[in-house]
């Protein structure tokens, strides 16, 4: 096992003693790519948020939890895989936000283990680069609406990665 695939474990383990905050609230941000795949596999509920910088698509959770939780082996967990899962939730803990057109990353303060996840750098850094990448599909609409919105949620709380 190596450090990247050692830190993946740690992760999930951090995980399995919070049992999904991060699938839990009112709704998750996706880009319109994204929105567009899942749409073709799955049935669920989307609005759209907008401002005057820009606007983004949510998927709306019911009774307080994303549609995508389900059950794998006996436990709550999410139904989706691979590239399937949005990329923020591929990034928890870790958010991002657009400084002035400039691409940055940070814990999010709404994960209680972000202090042992922050710590996960190997984890991190393969993570960071690939959302890099991906977030070249996102509209600049999108970029900035989901920036000003996660500020809002997520508050900037420590060292930016
Ligand atoms: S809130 Fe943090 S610890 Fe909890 S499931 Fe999400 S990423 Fe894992
Ligand atoms: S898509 Fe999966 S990981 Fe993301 S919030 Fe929903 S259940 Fe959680």
């Amino acid at each position: 096992m190596d450090a990247y695939e050692k830190e993946v474990k740690e992760l999930a383990g951090l995980c399995a003693l919070c049992d999904g905050k991060c699938c839990l609230g009112s709704k998750l941000s996706v880009s319109s790519k994204e929105l567009s795949r899942l749409s073709k596999k799955h049935k669920f509920e989307s609005a759209v948020l907008s401002s005057k910088e820009g606007s983004l698509n949510v998927i709306l959770f019911e009774d307080g939890k994303c549609p995508f939780l389900g059950e794998k082996n006996g436990l709550v967990r999410c139904i989706l895989s691979g590239k399937d899962r949005p990329l923020s939730c591929r990034l928890f803990p870790l958010t991002f936000r657009y400084e002035e057109s400039k691409l940055e990353f940070y814990p999010s303060s709404y994960c209680p283990y972000q202090k042992e996840a922050n710590e996960l750098s190997e984890w991190a850094s393969r993570t960071m680069d690939t959302a890099t990448e991906e977030l070249e599909e996102w509209t600049e609409g999108e970029k900035k609406f989901r920036s000003e919105y996660h500020e809002r949620i997520h508050k900037k709380k420590g060292k930016l990665r």
